[in-house]
């Protein structure tokens, strides 16, 4: 969508703590209106914490956030990306032209990598998924023009400089951070942990309102890993969280468990669906799950999460697929 035609919100910068500003960032999407991008003071400069979407101005706007906090993309001496996705990586390859900064990142991001740089492939690959789970003809070929239009909101793919593994540190003002992999919502998901004043970037693990997102279809069990991933942020005891979208939270105990309690509502309920349903596609449990129909704008979410569920729960022995095209969910007897 072009500006013109789009109100688009402004990215602001705000200060948080000394030496830690929130720059907000706006983003095209329904339903999540922007990201966050953290700036941490570091020596002479800073370090960058994610960098929001590429689309048309969004540079400008990243660097008026960075204005109001009287910061420059200059001043960047190290960009750090929570996770792959284009709200948090998409303009990865401005930041480091601009101020010729390193770039670390998990080094399992071929999830957003390998999408942007063989787009066609990636799209089939995602519609055979569809078609798998018992998407009907018709919304498959609405949704491949849905997703041609969408672009993938990344500038260009630029690979990290260093592999942001558990326990690589980086150095603030603040103190010392370190990385803390914590897969399930992307494979390349890392939080933050500052250990002296029990700070947790949270990238998208933790938001500030409950809301699960999975990609499917990267490694072996989705739902598995972001339930470990929250047992091991919940060891770090942080009583501060600065979340990847909103404003940032302290009751960080709390957060974790309306999660866990979440996921285990839904993967609940899938398996009732299926014991009562089944033989059912993946498909056809999405309504069943959510309560309202799959859409153009929600399956991209929906049926991955879905599919995530039944997953889990075929690996734990509660469902079974059958063979077949589309294939089919039943509980065992
Ligand atoms: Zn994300
Ligand atoms: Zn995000």
């Amino acid at each position: 969508m072009h500006e013109s035609t789009r109100r688009r919100e402004l990215g602001r910068g705000e200060r948080v703590l000394p030496g830690v500003w929130r720059l907000r960032l706006a983003l095209p999407w329904p339903g999540v209106p922007h990201c966050n991008a953290w700036a941490l003071a570091a020596g002479d400069g800073i370090v960058l914490v994610d960098c929001g979407l590429h689309e048309e101005g969004s540079l400008a706007q990243l660097e008026r956030a960075m204005a109001q906090v009287g910061l420059r993309l200059a001043d960047v001496r190290l960009l750090v990306c929570t996770h792959a996705h284009s709200d948090h990586y998409g303009q990865a390859a401005d930041v480091i032209d601009a101020s010729g900064c390193e770039l670390w990142m998990h080094p399992n991001h071929a999830h957003m990598t390998s999408t942007a740089e063989s787009p066609d492939e990636a799209l089939s690959r995602r519609l055979e998924v569809a078609r798998m789970s018992g998407v009907p003809v018709a919304p498959l070929a609405e949704w491949a023009a849905h997703a041609r239009r969408r672009g993938d909101g990344v500038t260009r793919v630029v690979e990290p400089d260093r592999k942001l593994v558990q326990g690589v540190m980086f150095d603030t003002d603040l103190g010392p951070w370190s990385a803390h992999e914590t897969p399930g919502h992307a494979p390349s998901h890392v939080c933050l942990h500052q250990p002296q004043r029990r700070i947790l970037i949270s990238g998208d693990h933790l938001l500030g309102r409950v809301s699960l997102y999975f990609d499917y279809g990267w490694t072996p069990d989705p739902v598995g890993e972001f339930l470990d991933s929250l047992d091991k942020v919940q060891r770090l005891d942080a009583r501060l969280c600065l979340a990847g979208h909103a404003r940032t939270f302290t009751d960080v105990r709390a957060h974790i468990e309306a999660n866990r309690a979440l996921v285990q509502e839904r993967l609940g309920c899938v398996r009732e669906v299926v014991g009562e349903h089944g033989p059912i596609t993946a498909y056809d449990v999405v309504p069943l799950l959510y309560g309202e129909p799959i859409t153009t704008l929600n399956a991209s979410w929906r049926l991955p999460e879905t599919l995530c569920y039944l997953r889990h729960l075929e690996l734990t022995g509660a469902l079974r697929r059958e063979d077949g095209e589309p294939e089919r969910w039943v509980a065992p007897r």
